[in-house]
């Protein structure tokens, strides 16, 4: 059975089968719920955290999605919708404007896979429906630079971008690849400097790492086996 605590599952598409229905996703919900899981907003997730108000009975699990792939706007969402509840989506702006040429590379060298962006409309409507959206930097790469332009163009500029392009607070940022050594200790302040939450997809067993800086999050994806997603529930603690 799940413990009790609070997890935020990161994924980042339905499946890498195009085939896959949104049915496998309704499903791993469905058994998740069965074993006594309690889906909540990703915000409200992030707010708990924040003030150590971990339940001591219940399991409680948020979702968030990097990359911003299409399907998550066409066959995540919907999932979602019924059992309104909200995600976090971290997206990387110059995927989504890049040109054929620029798009192939990210698809082929940087995230492998062949999936295409969500448009700025799909954007748009999921953050209107109560939706977080962060950044997930400009372009995709590490993170663990000191080189201070980099940093400043991928860390800075990209929620500077988002905020302009959607009219709101860029609150939360997701280094790509996420693990603790994707991101260089420059590239962590600079990030407190401009979020409120910076994350990563790492070091799952505790809530927090970089001193509390950073908040930890565990990799999933829509299609694995509940058994395998239920496997990681399980108990967490600070420091
Ligand atoms: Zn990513």
């Amino acid at each position: 059975m799940p413990k009790p605590g609070i997890h935020i599952l990161n994924g980042h598409f339905l499946s890498l089968n195009d085939k896959a229905e949104s049915t496998i996703f309704k499903n791993l919900l469905f058994k998740l719920l069965s074993k006594e899981v309690k889906l909540i907003d990703f915000e409200n997730a992030i707010e708990r955290i924040e003030k150590n108000d971990i339940p001591k009975h219940e399991c409680l699990v948020a979702f968030t999605f990097d990359d911003g792939f299409e399907e998550c706007y066409t066959k995540i969402k919907p999932v979602l919708d019924e059992h309104n509840i909200k995600a976090g989506f971290f997206i990387n702006p110059n995927f989504i404007n890049g040109d054929k040429s620029y798009q192939e590379n990210f698809k082929n060298n940087i995230v492998y896979t062949y999936k295409s962006p969500m448009s700025w409309d799909q954007v748009k409507d999921l953050l209107k429906e109560g939706h977080i959206i962060g950044s997930h930097t400009m372009d995709h790469h590490n993170m663990n630079s000191n080189d201070k332009d980099f940093l400043d163009y991928q860390i800075s500029e990209s929620k500077l971008y988002l905020e302009e392009k959607l009219s709101y607070n860029c609150d939360y940022f997701a280094f790509p690849f996420g693990t603790l050594k994707h991101i260089s200790q420059k590239g962590i302040d600079l990030a407190k400097q401009n979020y409120k939450y910076i994350f990563s997809q790492s070091n799952y067993k505790n809530y927090y790492s970089f001193g509390n800086k950073v908040i930890n999050r565990r990799h999933f994806e829509c299609d694995w086996p509940y058994k395998h997603v239920l496997y990681f529930l399980k108990s967490k603690q600070y420091g």
